[in-house]
C-alpha cells in the first residue's frame, strides 16, 4: 500500500458497532450438525430439533393437597373415609354415595371423584369426615394435561436447555435428546513481548493476561475451546499457525498485532489466506479489530489491549459464537441510569466505558465510573459490572445525565 492510499483508506469512515454486528449477522451460518445425548449432557446446550410432549401432564388427575377426596355431584356434609390414595398407591375402587377417600398431595384421585378439601378444614370423626358448611366443591384438583398437553412442544429447536427445562424434559419421560455440536473455538495470543505464567519477568516483557481473560470468557457448555499458544511476531509463523488452526476449528480467535503498527500482521495474513469482511471499527475500546473468514473457520483478530479484547468479546463476538452454535440470539437488555460521576468522552467512536451499575432504595438506576478508562487498565474493568455506552456523536458527560448502560 502506498502512503498515499493509506491515507485514503484511514478517511473510510469507520464501521459502526451496530453495522459491524449487522455483518457478522449475515455472515454466520448457523450449525445444524447435532448429536443424541442423555438428558443430563444437553444442560446448556443448544436443542436441534423442538421436542413435542409424549404425554399429557401431568398424565392423571391428582391431588394438590393432603385431605379428602369425595364426588361433588353425591357430596353430603359428612362422607365415610372409605380408604387412603398415596403418591405412587392410588385407592382402587370407586366411590360410592357419602364415601370418602383420605388422600395425599400427588396421590391419584378415584376415578369418579372431582374434589378435594385440605385435611385442616375437616373434622374427623374415628371413619366419618365432617367437612365445613361453606365447603368449595371441585378444589384442589390437578387436572389430566393443565400443565402440558400430548404433542404440545415442551421446548423449540435452538434453545438453550435450562435446569427448567431440563426437568420439564424429565417430567415428560424425554430420555435423550438432539443438540447442535459443540463449537470448537481456537485462540492465540500474539507479540513478542508475551511470557506465559511461572517465568520471570525480563526487561520488555510482560505476562500473557489475553489468553486467561479469554479461557474464561469461552467457558460454555456449547463451545470446545482450545488455548494455541502464543504466536510471535513473525508474519510466516502467523500465517502458518493461522492456516492450521481455521482446517480443525469452526473459529479461530486471536489477540494482538490487528493495529498498524509494523509488527501487526493479523490483517495482512487473513487477507492473504481467507477473506476479510471488515477491519477497524468506530468503537472504543476496540478499533481494531479483523473479522473474516478462512475456508469454513470464522476468524476474529482481536485487539491486544487486554480491556479491548474483552470489550470486543462482550460486544462483538459473544454474539457471533452465540450464532454459530445454533443458538437463538436475544440483545441483551440495556437501562437508562443517571450518571454519577462526569465522564471524558470525544466525538467519533462509540465508547463503552466500564462502570459500576447500581440500584437505589427507591429503585433507580445510577452509574457511576469506575475510574481511568485506558484500554490497558485491567483493575477498572475487574471493578464493572456494566458498560456505559456513549454514542459516536456523544461528548463529555455531566453528572446527572442520563446514560446507558448494559450488563456484563
Ligand atoms: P498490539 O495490538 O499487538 O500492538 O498490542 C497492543 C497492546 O496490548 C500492547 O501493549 C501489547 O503489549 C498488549 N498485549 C497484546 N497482547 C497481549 C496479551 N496477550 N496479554 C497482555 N497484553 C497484551
Ligand atoms: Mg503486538
Amino acid at each position: 500500500m502506498t502512503l498515499e492510499s493509506c491515507v485514503i483508506a484511514e478517511k473510510k469512515p469507520l464501521l459502526t458497532v451496530a453495522e459491524a454486528q449487522q455483518r457478522i449477522h449475515e455472515a454466520i451460518v448457523p450449525l445444524t450438525e447435532s448429536e443424541i445425548v442423555p438428558l443430563k449432557q444437553a444442560f446448556g446446550r443448544v436443542l436441534a430439533e423442538t421436542v413435542f410432549a409424549p404425554i399429557d401432564l401431568p398424565s392423571a388427575r391428582n391431588s394438590a393437597m393432603d385431605g379428602y377426596a369425595f364426588a361433588s355431584e353425591t357430596f353430603s356434609q359428612t362422607l365415610t373415609n372409605v380408604g387412603t390414595s398415596w403418591a405412587g398407591k392410588p385407592f382402587e375402587g370407586v366411590l360410592k354415595m357419602d364415601e370418602c377417600v383420605r388422600i395425599f398431595t400427588g396421590a391419584v384421585l378415584p376415578e369418579n371423584a372431582d374434589s378435594v378439601v385440605m385435611q385442616e378444614h375437616v373434622t374427623v370423626n374415628s371413619s366419618q369426615i365432617i367437612f365445613p358448611e361453606d365447603v368449595k366443591l371441585k378444589k384442589n384438583v390437578r387436572e389430566i394435561g393443565e400443565d402440558v398437553r400430548v404433542g404440545d412442544a415442551l421446548c423449540s429447536a435452538n434453545k438453550i436447555l435450562t435446569a427448567v427445562d431440563l426437568g420439564l424434559l424429565a417430567a415428560a419421560g424425554v430420555e435423550n435428546v438432539s443438540i447442535i455440536r459443540q463449537l470448537k473455538i481456537a485462540y492465540f495470543s500474539t507479540g513478542d513481548e508475551l511470557l506465559p505464567l511461572g517465568e520471570s519477568l525480563a526487561p520488555g516483557k510482560i505476562y500473557d493476561s489475553n489468553r486467561y481473560s479469554l479461557h474464561g470468557l469461552l467457558q460454555n457448555p456449547c463451545y470446545q475451546v482450545t488455548d494455541g499458544g502464543v504466536i510471535f511476531d513473525d508474519k510466516d509463523e502467523l500465517k502458518r499457525t493461522i492456516i492450521q488452526a481455521a482446517s480443525a476449528f469452526d473459529m479461530v480467535i486471536t489477540t494482538g498485532g490487528a493495529s498498524v503498527g509494523e509488527a501487526d500482521y493479523v490483517k495482512e495474513v487473513l487477507d492473504e489466506c481467507g477473506e476479510v469482511n471488515f477491519w477497524k471499527i468506530a468503537m472504543k475500546p476496540g478499533k481494531p479489530l479483523a473479522f473474516g473468514k478462512i475456508g469454513a473457520c470464522y476468524f476474529f483478530g482481536l485487539p491486544g489491549n487486554p480491556v479491548a479484547v474483552t470489550t470486543t468479546f462482550d460486544i462483538i463476538v459473544k454474539p457471533a459464537v452465540a450464532r454459530l452454535a445454533g443458538a437463538n440470539v436475544k440483545k441483551p437488555w440495556q437501562f437508562a441510569a443517571i450518571c454519577t460521576t462526569p465522564l471524558k468522552k470525544s466525538r467519533g467512536r462509540q465508547e463503552y466505558q466500564r462502570g459500576i451499575l447500581q440500584q437505589t432504595e427507591t429503585g433507580e438506576f445510577q452509574v457511576v465510573s469506575t475510574g481511568h478508562q485506558g484500554s490497558h487498565i485491567l483493575s477498572t474493568a475487574s471493578l464493572a459490572n456494566c458498560y456505559i455506552i456513549l454514542a459516536a456523536e456523544c461528548t463529555n458527560v455531566q453528572i446527572g445525565e442520563t446514560v446507558t448502560v448494559v450488563l456484563i
